[in-house]
């Protein structure tokens, strides 16, 4: 399916603001809300609303769609993109938009989820776990080769005593007859008033235990020692996620298992710096190795490579070489190593050596168009 540009979806520039992304989705959103346009796509439009919405208002995502669009967040191509359009809860970004309520519409959020998530509107229905942020600490080495971990985290999983129900001996409730709600009605001013509240007895879930399991307390969940075995490909990146789906906490009432979401930090080489797959390395060279030319040993990440420096280079000459940067991630292609060079001005002379400085002195070095220049300006 070939997916429209997310900024023509909202038709912002590629340059809004917050601010204007979240009026063109307001307006959007109200336009297309399947309750009020009913067009046959209006539904199909909304969630593409939706969808750019999730992604552009969050400077992270976004910046990933500017860096590898639509590709950022394709599974199939393991993206780094931590986010699958299909998680989306628009419920939530609804909310953050409208705030409480929604306009003059009449429907309550939980229709906007029953057109994403296809769940019953029972309270009872499964839900999926809960994503897990974990912090992954690399060394540069490992970010620039990648690297296999296992890694140990306490996450929440399913109760192995009562496989999740949460007690023994599961009925339905006897109190809300299993709907998870109770109505109560409320005589006022202008007549008789329904509401609508989760049912005190199950606590929503529409079914009730003859004996609480003792193991999970009745919540069908207990914390877990659970190794995970993550593959970190060659040249991640500061700031990058690694998504591993269906790995995190469990879901509830058989829904699916959370995802894990593993955030890259990378220690900084001593030696490299690094811009992106560029690495940058500073050379020190000595006077006599400047003024007359040198082979010096450069190291790469790939191991050390011979330079040939030529005769009358000066501090802060830069040379590249192709190909020695890091792996671009998604792409076969590599980064460039640049060399600077640091002409070192000795600062202890023998006397041997401070002799033949002074012989050296007594010649004329002031040949080179720098010092012409700077003449004429005296
Ligand atoms: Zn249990
Ligand atoms: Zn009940």
């Amino acid at each position: 399916m070939n997916k429209r540009d997310y900024y023509e979806v909202l038709g912002v520039s590629k340059s809004a603001t917050q601010d204007e992304i979240k009026s063109a989705f307001r307006k959007l959103a109200k336009k297309y809300h399947p309750d009020v346009n009913k067009e046959p796509d209006a539904e199909a439009k909304f969630k593409e609303i939706g969808e750019a919405y999730a992604v552009l208002s969050d400077e992270n995502k976004r910046r990933q769609y500017d860096q590898f669009g639509h590709a950022a967040f394709d599974q199939a191509s393991g993206s780094y993109g931590g986010f699958n359009p299909g998680d989306i809860d628009l419920d939530d970004i609804l909310r953050s938009v409208f705030g409480g309520g929604f306009g003059g519409f009449t429907s309550g959020f939980s229709d906007f989820s029953d057109l994403f998530g296809g769940g019953s509107r029972s309270s009872s229905r499964s839900r999926k776990g809960r994503d897990t942020l974990v912090r992954l600490d690399l060394t540069f080495e490992e970010a620039a080769f990648g690297v296999e971990k296992e890694l140990e985290l306490t996450l929440n999983d399913t109760c192995s005593e009562c496989h999740g129900v949460g007690g023994f001996g599961e009925k339905t409730c006897d109190y809300c007859h299993g709907s998870g709600y109770v109505i109560s009605e409320q005589r006022s001013l202008f007549g008789v008033v329904q509401s609508r509240s989760s049912c005190p007895k199950c606590n929503g879930h529409g079914k009730s235990v003859e004996r609480i399991c003792s193991k999970c307390k009745g919540t069908g969940q207990v914390k877990a020692k659970k190794t995970i075995s993550i593959h970190i490909p060659e040249g991640v990146d500061n700031g990058h996620q690694l998504r591993i789906s269906g790995k995190g906490e469990a879901g509830l009432n058989g829904g699916a298992n959370g995802d894990i979401y593993f955030e890259i930090h990378v220690k900084e080489s001593s030696f490299y710096e690094r811009n992106e797959e560029d690495l940058t390395i500073h050379v020190p060279v000595t006077i006599t190795e400047a003024v007359l030319g040198c082979k010096k040993e450069v190291p790469t990440i790939y191991g050390n490579v011979m330079m040939e420096i030529k005769a009358g280079v000066q501090s802060g000459t830069k040379y590249k070489l192709k190909g020695k940067g890091l792996k671009v991630l998604n792409s076969s292609r590599h980064g460039d190593e640049y060399v600077i060079i640091d002409v070192i001005v000795p600062t202890k002379l023998s006397r041997e050596q401070k002799k033949l400085f002074e012989s050296l002195n007594d010649t004329d070095l002031e040949e080179s168009s720098f010092f012409r220049e700077y003449r004429k300006n005296l």
